[in-house]
Formats: structure tokens, sequence, C-alpha cells
């Protein structure tokens, strides 16, 4: 039974990792637990930058963005030295579990500490929901609700001229956010790299559509794909259709959490410290069917995970 345990947030920030740090921190108090929050992510256990939490430290937190134990990436972490460093401050804190909110990177890292001795349990922590283990990660929703938001507001101002917009959309690799957002703003088309594309036919497509009246076109584009001035440019030459490119960029990454970002996190805080209660480490939390569940570090990092094709061709097909 593990009395004492620590918390931290690394990589990329999300919206929602603070609902997952309250979460954390109020279950293992209950629990008679003491609790470290350790700032900076693996940074904060190389430097000694921890701080012990009480239930007023997560107070008025569930419903901000970013992360009040920041977050960073650490290069020396990734040398046996430096996980030997962050394995000693966890011994002069008493820390005998901790609980890594991130992505892929962060969990590699809680491998290795749990390999030291120091029980890890990994939260899925990343607006880009490229996670293979969960359906859901921590920051999806919210980030796919903001930039659904500023589509709609671009989608405003592109009708008004008649325009185009081919809007970039975050998701690291992965076309997640992309698809779902190309089909909640009602976009023409979703360009992400797991579907292949034709620009003529996009062009052609636009050309046939605004001879029935069409009036208003958003294109979403995945970051994977990248060079969106110069698609946005492409259409435009291919077209006549005037065509802007709009990067929402960082936008995506703030704001307050949504309902469902709240709660997952909130449900994913909980059982992470129900298994360092239990004395399990070296896991990742995740998804399936909606219920919470855990796999072993490396099996979800080796898993891979499907996109929605289908989604993809729907989005398409109810454009117009
Ligand atoms: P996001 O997907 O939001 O960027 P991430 O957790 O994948 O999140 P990374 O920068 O890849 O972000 O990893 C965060 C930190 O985890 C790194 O700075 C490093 O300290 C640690 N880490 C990453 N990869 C490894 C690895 N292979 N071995 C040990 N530690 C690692």
């Amino acid at each position: 039974m593990m009395k004492t345990i620590g918390v931290l947030t690394s990589g990329g920030d999300a919206p929602g990792m603070n609902a997952a740090v309250r979460a954390v921190v109020r279950t293992a108090l209950k629990k008679g637990m003491t609790v470290y929050g350790i700032k900076r992510g693996y940074c904060g256990l190389i430097e000694d930058d921890i701080e012990e939490m009480n239930a007023m430290s997560v107070a008025g937190i569930i419903n901000e963005g970013g992360t009040m134990l920041y977050t960073a990436r650490s290069a020396e972490f990734r040398t046996e030295e430096g996980v030997l460093k962050a394995v000693e401050t966890c011994k002069k804190y008493g820390i005998e579990g901790v609980v890594v909110i991130g992505g892929d990177g962060s969990f590699r890292g809680a491998a290795d500490l749990s390999a030291h001795g120091i029980p890890c349990v990994g939260l899925p922590g990343t607006i880009d929901n490229d996670i293979a283990c969960t359906e859901y990660t921590i920051g999806y929703d919210t980030a796919m609700n903001t930039a659904m938001e500023l589509m709609d507001k671009l989608s405003d101002t592109s009708q008004s001229h008649y325009r185009c917009s081919v809007v970039e959309v975050m998701g690291r690799g992965a076309g997640f956010i992309a698809v779902n957002t190309g089909v909640a703003s009602g976009a023409l088309e979703v360009i992400t790299k797991e579907i292949p594309y034709d620009m003529d036919a996009i062009a052609k497509k636009m050309l046939e559509y605004k001879a029935k009246g069409k009036q208003n076109f958003i294109i979403v584009v995945a970051e994977s794909i990248g060079h969106t001035e110069e698609f946005a440019k492409l259409i435009q030459e291919k077209t006549g259709i005037e065509t802007r490119a709009t990067i929402l960029g960082h936008v995506q990454r703030g704001g307050s959490p949504t309902v469902r970002d709240r709660v997952v996190a909130t449900e994913m805080g909980y059982y992470a410290v129900e298994l360092l209660e239990q004395g399990i480490g070296n896991r990742v939390v995740g998804m399936q069917a909606n219920k919470i569940v855990d796999f072993d570090i490396q099996e979800a990092l080796s898993m891979t995970k499907p996109y929605d094709e289908r989604l993809h061709h729907i989005a398409e097909d109810v454009a117009f």
C-alpha cells in the first residue's frame, strides 16, 4: 500500500490537465496518502522543484486551461543519469509512485522511472488524441470545440465574400481533430495524411458546387500535411475562387476545458490513484468503449490507432 505519491504534467499542455491533477490530489488525500506536485514535468524531479499538495492547492482549477504544475520537455531525463537523479529526488521525499499526465514521450519516461523502482501510471493528456491505447485523450474535446468555433467565425466572413477558407488545425501526425472539426464546421473537404487527395478533383468539385449555388467553401487541412499557404494558392489558381489560408495554431491548446474533458480527466485521475494504491505501476490509463481501462506501458506504446475513414467520407458526402 503506497503512502506517498507524486503527480506531474509533461510534454505539450492540454485543457483538462488541471482537472486531472485535481482528481489525483484529492483522491490521494482521501485515501490518506501524502501527495506532491512535481513542477515542469520531469525537470521538476531532476531539479527538485516539488511542493506538497493539500485539498486547497487544487481549488478553483478544474475550469482552467493550461497546467498549474507547468510542463516541460527534459532532454536530461532521457539519459540514465537524469533518471537516476529523478529517482534520488523521489527517495528524498518518500515518493513511491508517480502519476504522469502527458503523451507517448512522457509515457516512455514513465516506463524508465518504473523500471528504476518508482512505479508510474500515465494518463493520456494531449489535444491531438494521438495515443493509440485510448479512444480519448484529455484536452481533445476542448481543442476541437475551440477549432470549430473559430471555423464558424471564418465561415461567416468567407460566406460574405464568396471566399474559400483553407484552415489548418492541429493534430500532430494525426487527422483526428481535422476530420471531426471538418464534419462539425460543414467543410467541403478534409485533407489528412491518412487518405489520399487530388487537387484537381477538389477544384472541379468546387466549381461544380459553385455553379449550383454554393457560396462558401471551407477546406480543413491537418497540421501533418503542412504547406497550407501553398495549398490555398493552388486552390485559387485552379478555381479562380479567392482563397485564404488560416493557421489556427496554439489557440487550440488553450481555454477552459469542456464538460467531457473535465469528466474524463477526473475519472482517469481517480483510476490512476487506485492503481498506485495497489502498488501497480508501469501502466497507462485509457478509454475503451467509454470505459476507463489500463495497459502495460510497452504494450500501449506498440498499439496503433485506426483513422475513421468512414467519417472522412461522410464529411465530404454531406458537404453539398
Ligand atoms: P505531446 O504529445 O503533447 O508532445 P509527449 O509526452 O509525447 O506529449 P515529449 O516531448 O515527446 O511529449 O515527451 C515529454 C518528455 O518525456 C520529454 O521531454 C522527456 O523528458 C520524456 N521522454 C520522451 N521520450 C522519452 C524516451 N524515449 N525515454 C525517456 N523519456 C522520454
